[in-house]
């Protein structure tokens, strides 16, 4: 039987890369994918020699991936990682990840720190979900309190970044969210280059923002690297779904236009101006805020008090 070759090598192909006419064998697709992800720290100077590591690990594919591509990556430049899970309190979900996590990070190993919302806050997210009674999308809280979580576990562990796994397509999803939202100052943080506004704010990076979804799978599907299987059971609330679902029938039609999107998304980024508005200290957290209450503290005290959380 005949087989179609890789195009780089001549072995047997197995992935037919569309955008680009590639047709790569299991070794070439997945050294290209490492090549990229490397090109992408060059170009946007995301990480550097000896830097401390917080890398977000939720226990799907693209962090579980991201993880052990920057164990490779980084081994060699004196920098040192650290596996960092939240766990959001979400019953029947986030229990089957952490177990996923554990078992593949120790067989890595990179030391595994895992930080809950319920020690951190006192609530779970199924808690605060149930108690929500404005339109704040669970994702939005959830997002809001992981990224507190995230800060408070870097600086525990003293990491001076935090990398997360967000690939091409969930950045042109939040690209879409926020032009239809009319929020370009979300718009502007997607600036890969972008620096925190204030010290206590640890500078995130997103190595796979190259990448497409459907390849870090691949990667993932190749390597052996286990995933969950269970879904969020919040997972379908917000517009993201349906924007997902219009951009790859996009890209099925025009390949490369996922591209095409990330590029002008960095552009626009890095284009727009932000107004330098002088950060306050939140009054309950000390934490830097716009107002005299950051937005961790307002869904805070919104669920201890259970009242109607209005600002969103
Ligand atoms: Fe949190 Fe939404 Fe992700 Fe579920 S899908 S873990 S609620 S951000
Ligand atoms: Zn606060």
């Amino acid at each position: 039987m005949l087989h179609i070759r890789c195009t780089k090598c001549g072995n047997k192909a197995i992935y037919y890369r569309v955008y680009s006419g590639e047709k790569l064998c299991n070794a070439c697709f997945c050294s290209s994918v490492m090549e990229k992800v490397k090109r992408t720290i060059a170009k946007f100077n995301l990480l550097k020699y000896g830097d401390r590591i917080g890398v977000a690990v939720s226990g799907g594919k693209d962090s579980l991936s991201l993880l052990k591509i920057l164990n490779e990556i980084c081994k060699p430049h004196a920098s040192k990682l650290y596996a960092i899970t939240i766990d959001e309190g979400i019953f029947g979900y986030r229990e089957e990840a952490i177990g996923i996590c554990k078992k593949f990070i120790k067989e890595i190993n990179v030391p595994h720190y895992v930080f809950s919302f319920r020690k951190l806050y006192g609530f779970g997210l199924d808690d605060v979900i149930k108690l929500r009674k404005s339109k704040i999308s669970a994702c939005s809280i959830c997002g809001i309190l992981r990224r507190r979580a995230l800060d408070i576990a870097a600086k525990e562990l003293d990491v001076n970044v935090i990398a997360t796994a967000h690939n091409l397509d969930d950045i042109i999803q939040t690209f879409m969210i926020n032009i239809l939202n009319g929020d370009t100052d979300r718009i502007r943080w997607l600036d890969p280059e972008i620096k925190p506004r204030s010290a206590f704010i640890i500078r995130r990076v997103k190595p796979l923002m190259e990448i497409y979804e459907k390849e870090i799978a691949m990667y993932a599907f190749l390597n052996n690297i286990p995933f969950q299987t269970v879904t969020c059971p919040y997972m379908n609330e917000g517009i993201r779904s349906e924007i997902r679902f219009i951009i790859n029938a996009l890209e099925d039609k025009h390949p490369g236009v996922k591209y095409n999107i990330l590029n002008t998304a960095i552009k626009i980024s890095q284009g727009l101006f932000m107004e330098e508005r002088v950060l306050m200290v939140c009054k309950l957290c000390n934490f830097p805020s716009s107002s005299e209450l950051c937005s961790v503290c307002k869904i805070l005290e919104t669920i201890k008090g259970n009242i109607i959380y209005k600002n969103h």
